[in-house]
This record gives C-alpha cells, structure tokens and sequence, in this order.
C-alpha cells in the first residue's frame, strides 16, 4: 500500500524525523491560505500523486509569494501530470502540499527496503541525492553504501555512522545522521513497511537536516496490524480495474503486458504466467478466481479482462477442481454475450464436467481455440499478439 507524500511527512513528524513546514491543500483558495499560516517568504508547491520524478516533470515549483502559490495550485489542481512513473497517461492531480522553501546546501539519499536475498531489512545511502537513484546505482554503483541489519539486534550505532562518514559528513552532521537513520528505521519496523526513501535528505544552507521528500508503502500482509493505517489510502490513486476486481473478491493484479490471464488457483495462475514469458509474450494481468469461484464471479472476471484496453489476446487456463468447468464456460458466455470479445481467445480446459464445459464453448458461437497444454496455449496467444518486444 502506497501513501502520499504529505502523509508520510506526517508519520515522518510523529517519528521524530524532521519535515519542513506545511500542509495539505485541495484548491488553490486553500493553498493561499495555508501558505499565509508558514513562516516563511518562499514556497514549494508540490503535486500529491503516488509517483516519484515529480520534480522533473513539473510538479514541484519554488515560488516566492502568496499569488504565485495560488497561481500554481490553480494550475496543478485538476491537471495531468506525467513523470517518468506515471506512463504515458499521467496521473490526476488532486491536492497539493505547500511547504516552507528552504535554501538548501546539498541533497542526500536515505532509503530502507526488504533485500530478499539477504532476508533483511537494508539501509540505502548515498551523497548523490536528489536525482533518480536507480540511475546513480547503474551508473555510478560506488555512490551508494549499504547497511544490512540484523533483525535481532536491530540498528546499531556504528551502522549508521558508517554510512554518515561513507557520505563525507563531517562534524555534528554525522550526529544528527546518525539519529535520523535510526528515527527511519524504527518508524520502518513499527509500521511493518516494505520500503522507506527520503530522496532528497537535504543539508540547509543553517547546517540542518531536513527530509524534504518522504515516500512510504507498506507491507499489505501485515496491514491488519495497523488498522489506524487503511484511512491513508487514496482511492483516486487506484486501479479502476484493480478497485473493480475487489468487489467481487477476485485477486486481479495488473500488469503491463498485453494478454489477459483468466485463472483458478494462484499457484496455477503463476505457472501460466511463467509459460507466457517462456513463449515470448507478456501477461497484461494475474487473475486467480479463486477454487469456488461462482458464474457471477467468472462473469464479472473475464468482464474485466475484456474493459482493459491493452489486452490483444485472453487465455483462460482452468483447471476444475471445485470449480467445474461447466460453471467457469457458463460465466465466461455471459460475459462474451453482454460485451462481445474483439480479441482472440484460447481456452484450456481440463478436470470436472470438462466435458460439459467444451460442448458449451463450442454450441455458444464464440470464436476460440482449444489449447491442450499450458504450452500450446501460451504458444497460441504469443504467436497472435506478436512477441513481446
Ligand atoms: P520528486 O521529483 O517527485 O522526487 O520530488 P521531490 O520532493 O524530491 O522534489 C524534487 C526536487 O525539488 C528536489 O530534489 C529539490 O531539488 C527541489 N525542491 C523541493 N523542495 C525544495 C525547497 O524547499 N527548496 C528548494 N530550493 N528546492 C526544493
Ligand atoms: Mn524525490
């Protein structure tokens, strides 16, 4: 789960990390407004969407009076903004956060993230902040100094001071550092998240530390953990399909390929995946409908395949098990009927009422392809859409 900027200040705040000055603003009056209350002669008004590359793209304006606050809010608030992380369509802007501006002396890079591999929690560093880290770490890998913690041990001291002196801090900014990553990390562990960046840590020109961004998911799995957390999610921010999946308890997660996945199990719906890859293609979602899955369910999944867009091409691989195959051919006949399907469709069918399931495939008039095997089916839908490039 993804949250705002101006949230994660918040929880910044209540850590104990220092923030600039600001607030939340949802019209350009409201902007005015908020900035009247900052003691401060210059403003940043900054765009909220969950995307990062703000800053180049446009969403982060420096301005030196009230009318230009207003001015920027008016022209942020309503607008599209496209960054490198949005794709193409940009994302809706909503709210701005207008802060205090300040003079800034150099701009640090402070993560924390999960390493699989090392099956812990990793502090990220690096004196190069400001720009886009996965760009540093590709071109310029020794500009970034990593802390691997113990998770029964925690932090330590020393860790954290390393990676002060590793970024060339000198006297009492490694103190201050120091204190900063440990204030992350705790605030990291006691909201069970799955990632952490300030980027830029900014050194003021008056030698203070002050995290001027501040981005913060969560681990979804441990979210009942935290109830206090659900009121911090943006339904504006997410995916429509995604949002209309949920309602019919359906696992639908989007992705970027083009050729919708119509699954039951999720072991089966990763294995499907896999093979698409394995032929040459990309999946444009994962769909596990689940073992029990109804007719009303199957109706509204493959609906949801057909509304998006990308899709050029639907496999559905299901396995009956208590889901039969009958009832999965039913849902997906519905659907077909009520919105037509303009793409091709492949369909491997296998286990209870297979049968039954096939012979109503084949007496409803929708155009499809019987595949045998998983294989065969992903070699089917790739040879159709083309290869993913
Ligand atoms: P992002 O591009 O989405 O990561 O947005 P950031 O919050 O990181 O802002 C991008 C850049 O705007 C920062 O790296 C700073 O250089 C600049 N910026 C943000 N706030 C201030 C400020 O208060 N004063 C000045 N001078 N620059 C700022
Ligand atoms: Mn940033």
């Amino acid at each position: 789960m993804k949250i705002h900027e101006y949230q994660a200040k918040e929880l910044f705040r209540k850590h104990g990390l220092p923030v600039p000055d600001g607030f939340v603003a949802f019209s350009a009056d409201e902007a005015r407004e908020v900035a009247q209350r900052l003691d401060s002669n210059t403003y940043v008004v900054k765009a909220q969407i969950h995307a990062g590359g703000r800053g180049k793209g446009g969403g982060v304006k420096v301005v030196s009076s009230l009318d230009e606050v207003y001015n920027t809010a008016k022209q942020m608030i309503g607008s599209k903004l496209i960054t490198h992380q949005t794709g193409t369509e940009g994302k809706e802007v909503n709210k701005v956060l207008v802060e205090e501006g300040l003079g800034i002396a150099s701009e640090l890079y402070l993560g924390i993230v999960i390493d699989r591999a090392q099956e812990a929690p990793v502090v990220i560093a690096s004196a190069s902040g400001g720009m886009d880290i996965e760009e540093v770490a590709a071109k310029n890998p020794g500009a970034i100094k990593k802390e691997v913690v113990d998770l029964g041990q925690g932090l330590l001291g020393f860790q954290a001071r390393n990676l002060a002196y590793a970024l060339d801090l000198q006297g009492g900014a490694v103190g201050r550092f120091a204190k900063t990553v440990q204030a992350l990390y705790r605030m990291f562990l006691a909201l069970d998240c799955s990632m952490v960046e300030i980027n830029p840590l900014v050194v003021t020109k008056d030698d203070r530390l002050i995290a001027l961004d501040a981005k913060v998911s969560f681990d979804d799995n441990a979210l009942f953990r935290h109830p206090e957390l659900k009121d911090l999610i943006d339904p504006t921010e997410a995916d429509p399909l995604e949002l209309e999946a949920g309602k019919y308890n359906l696992n639908y997660i989007r992705l970027d390929g083009n050729i919708g996945c119509m699954v039951n199990g999720a072991g089966l719906a990763m294995a499907t995946m896999d093979v698409i890859k394995l032929a040459g293609a990309e999946p444009a979602n994962f769909l596990d409908v689940g073992g029990g899955a109804s007719t009303d369910m199957i109706r509204n999944g493959f609906r949801i395949i057909l509304e998006d867009p990308r899709v050029k091409g639907i496999l559905i691989n299901i396995f009956g098990g208590i889901l039969r195959c009958d009832v999965l051919a039913q849902g997906v006949i519905e659907a077909a009927e009520k919105i037509g399907v303009g793409v091709p469709l492949i369909v491997r069918l296998e286990g209870t009422n297979v049968d039954k399931g096939r012979e109503m495939l084949k007496n409803s008039g929708l155009n499809f392809t019987v595949a045998d095997t998983i294989l065969d089916a992903a070699e089917m839908v790739t040879k159709i859409v083309g290869r993913a490039s």
